[in-house]
């Protein structure tokens, strides 16, 4: 159990934010959300309140708008936030990357303003694999070079030098940097889930609708990778496991006073096909698909090697590629969307 402290979740209704809050209220911490609701929807808060049975304190508003930021932190006596607030979608940033820079970088400037200034200096942040660029390893190591295929990833890359130069500039920042894989699955409730507005560009999320039958059909991008059946393999890894990784991070940052920088996977690659038949499994119907040709800027094969995460955060994945499929599909035939 923590002592009670409270945690700033800027983004704190989207996909991992609100899953990660569910897990810091479990383990005796006290969130509070911050979100401007641009990709999650506000009837997550009232089941956040379901599945805690507990009010939720939260707040409209942008972590680019630094006096808000400060006021919050000053006035709930926050100790430490996370960051998740961000726009995430490759394709997007590939299409329209000054969004992307606005809303990553300047909201994260936005965000270190106020913390600076309310000297509150413990923080969270959601990086991703894709700092990794095309890994010249697998499983990757978080000594693998850096390296960018968009500006999505470049905005990554760029928010974990400035966390860095931080810490270089005053050594109470104390920074816990975790690389997510690919985050899937929902809360076991089938309350809270991955809930994209517009057709998903990502596997599960795709693959749950085909099933659902909001779409047609999964488009597999390629089947002649390096693999063994050809298609792309990723390091899935369930995100009640990623909530589960985002609370031993905060635990570790208070304990030890020292920041990291840790790979947040299973240590597993599925490929396209092993996450279809289990799916299948899991929904109970054949899924129709076919292969297309791959996509631009994919990558064959990705997964973490996650052993010091394990060894610094005490933390390992504990849900398998079944579990995430049944807890996407509970919460895709729920259709809260
Ligand atoms: P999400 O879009 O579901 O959640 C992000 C939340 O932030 C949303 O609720 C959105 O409304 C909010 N938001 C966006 N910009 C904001 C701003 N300027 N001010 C306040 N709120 C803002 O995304 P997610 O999947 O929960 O991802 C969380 C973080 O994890 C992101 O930074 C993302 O880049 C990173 N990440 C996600 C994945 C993934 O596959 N889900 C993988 C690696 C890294
Ligand atoms: N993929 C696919 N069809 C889709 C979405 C994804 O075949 O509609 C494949 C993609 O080529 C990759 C894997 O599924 O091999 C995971 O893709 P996702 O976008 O979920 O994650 P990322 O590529 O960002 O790791």
């Amino acid at each position: 159990m923590s002592d009670g402290q409270s945690i700033l979740l800027t983004g704190g209704s989207g996909y991992v934010g609100s899953h990660t809050y569910v897990a810091l209220v479990q383990a005796g911490f006290k969130p509070y959300i911050l979100d401007n609701f641009s990709n999650s929807k506000k009837n997550v808060v009232e089941r956040l309140e379901r599945i805690t049975g507990l009010p939720v304190p939260w707040h409209e508003g942008d972590t680019r708008d630094v006096s808000l930021l400060q006021e919050i932190i000053v006035k709930n006596d926050i100790a430490a936030v996370m960051h998740f607030a961000g726009f995430k979608s490759v394709s997007e940033s590939v299409a329209n990357p000054l969004k992307y820079f606005d809303n990553n970088l300047a909201g994260m400037i936005g965000l270190f303003k106020a913390m600076e200034n309310s000297a509150c200096r413990t923080l969270v942040f959601s990086s991703s694999a894709t700092v990794y660029g095309d890994p010249i390893e697998i499983p990757i190591t978080e000594k693998s070079p850096k390296n960018f295929l968009n500006p999505y990833g470049y905005t990554k890359i760029v928010c974990e030098e400035m966390l860095a130069s931080l810490s270089v500039s005053n050594t109470q920042w104390r920074n816990g940097v975790l690389r997510y894989f690919n985050p899937v699955g929902a809360h076991p409730s089938g309350l809270i889930g991955e809930d994209p507005s517009g057709p998903p560009n990502n596997l599960m999320p795709y693959l749950a609708q085909v099933a659902v039958g909001k779409l047609p059909i999964l488009n597999i991008y390629g089947n002649d990778y390096p693999t063994p059946d050809g298609t792309g393999v990723r390091d899935y890894i369930h995100v009640q496991d990623l909530a589960e990784a985002h609370v031993a991070a905060l635990k570790t940052l208070f304990k030890t006073g020292s920041g990291f920088t840790v790979n947040i996977g299973t240590g597993r690659g599925y490929s396209v096909m092993d996450v279809v038949y289990e799916f299948e499994i899991a929904c109970g119907k054949s899924i129709p698909y076919q292969f297309v040709e791959r996509r631009s800027g994919d990558i064959a094969v990705c997964y973490a090697d996650a052993t010091l995460a394990k060894n610094l955060l005490n933390w390992n994945a504990k849900l398998s590629l079944t579990d995430m499929c049944i807890d996407s599909w509970r919460w895709q035939s729920n259709d809260f969307s």
